[in-house]
């Protein structure tokens, strides 16, 4: 296929990108490089250093005859959504839109976006499946889901296919591809732990130890970000042959405590990990936990990347090359 993958720059993109070479197909990345980094563009591959909002990107659509576009470009901190969320709704939401013009308008078909479990907001119960009442507790979440809920109208009424990719916990690196985690700033549990443990950062802060879950600190579902890489390539493969869209939650349905995440981090460095104990984070529910059923079922896909000790060990051996 013909990929045009937007946010190819970053750290779910960049895996995608090379993903797609390894499965033989054609790639374009459109990256305004506001987050993302040239250096992960892989020799031969044209990247467009333009935001998903430029006119040139209909035209590139066109010229590169473009049959299919991987939609990572986004926005992804809650906590900024919530002090200010126009970036969300103008980012994320409207930019969406104005991209989905230039893809109607190409003639493209297919369409996948990168979604999140943030769709959910509280879980009501646990494991997540789709079925489960999608209400956002913030405007990270309400952003992602008001663009489901466009690709949907747009299903039905223009004939696009499209497939909503809710992701869990998204961890892990790809290190003989020098691809691997950097964010600025850094927020996720996972390379904080392993850059306090490696003397690279400050002791890390556990938020909350009074949850009602087996240690009292947050559980969450960690899926490894190739595993993700392999369901997109599903996604296109399932809407090439017809398939029905809609959304698929995508993680391992395995839970992992902070204190699991510490544990499993310090037998894989063999160090301690400096830790201090504060209170919660606002917004952060106590167990996210996916039903990737559907996903299996439909797709065809199983993450063959799953245990938390490979996922850790994989961002371990990034971290400690930067
Ligand atoms: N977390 C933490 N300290 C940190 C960062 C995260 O205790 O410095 C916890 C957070 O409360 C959550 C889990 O680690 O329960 C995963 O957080 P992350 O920000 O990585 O992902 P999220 O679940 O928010 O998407």
């Amino acid at each position: 296929m013909r990929v045009l993958v937007t946010g190819g720059c970053g750290y779910i993109g960049s895996h995608m990108v090379r993903c797609l070479l390894h499965a033989g197909h054609d790639v374009t990345i459109v990256d305004d490089l506001s987050a993302g980094f040239a250096d992960t563009v892989p020799a031969g591959v044209h990247l467009a250093p333009f935001d998903v909002r430029d006119p040139r990107v209909r035209e590139l659509l066109v010229d590169r005859e473009i049959d299919s576009v991987l939609h990572f470009a986004s926005r992804i901190q809650v906590g900024e959504s919530m002090r200010d969320p126009r970036l969300y709704f103008r980012d994320n939401l409207a930019a969406g839109i104005t991209l989905l013009e230039h893809v109607l308008s190409a003639g493209v078909r297919r369409f996948v976006l990168s979604s999140t479990a943030a769709v959910y907001g509280y879980p009501q119960y646990t494991p997540i499946d789709e079925a489960h009442p999608t209400l956002p507790i913030n405007p990270y979440g309400e952003s992602k889901l008001a663009l489901e809920r466009v690709l949907a109208s747009y299903a039905t009424a223009y004939g696009l296919s499209y497939a909503a990719l809710r992701y869990f916990n998204a961890a892990g690196a790809w290190t003989d591809e020098g691809l691997g985690e950097r964010h600025d700033p850094e927020t996720h549990l996972l390379p904080l732990l392993i850059d306090a443990a490696l003397g690279k950062r400050a002791p890390m802060t556990v938020f909350g130890t009074d949850y009602d879950t087996p240690d009292g600190t947050c559980v969450r579902d960690y899926v490894h970000v190739r595993d993700l890489s392999d369901a997109h390539v599903a996604a296109l493969v399932y809407l090439a042959d017809g398939g029905e869209s809609g959304a698929f939650n995508l993680g391992t349905g395995q839970g992992h405590s902070v204190r699991e995440a510490i544990a499993c981090v310090e037998r894989v460095t063999g160090k301690t990990v400096p830790v201090s104990y504060g209170e919660r984070r606002a917004g952060d529910p106590p167990v996210l936990v996916a039903s990737a059923a559907r996903a299996a079922r439909v797709l065809g896909w199983r993450p063959s990347r799953a245990s938390l000790t490979e996922i850790v060990s994989d961002a371990c051996a990034w971290l400690a090359r930067q």
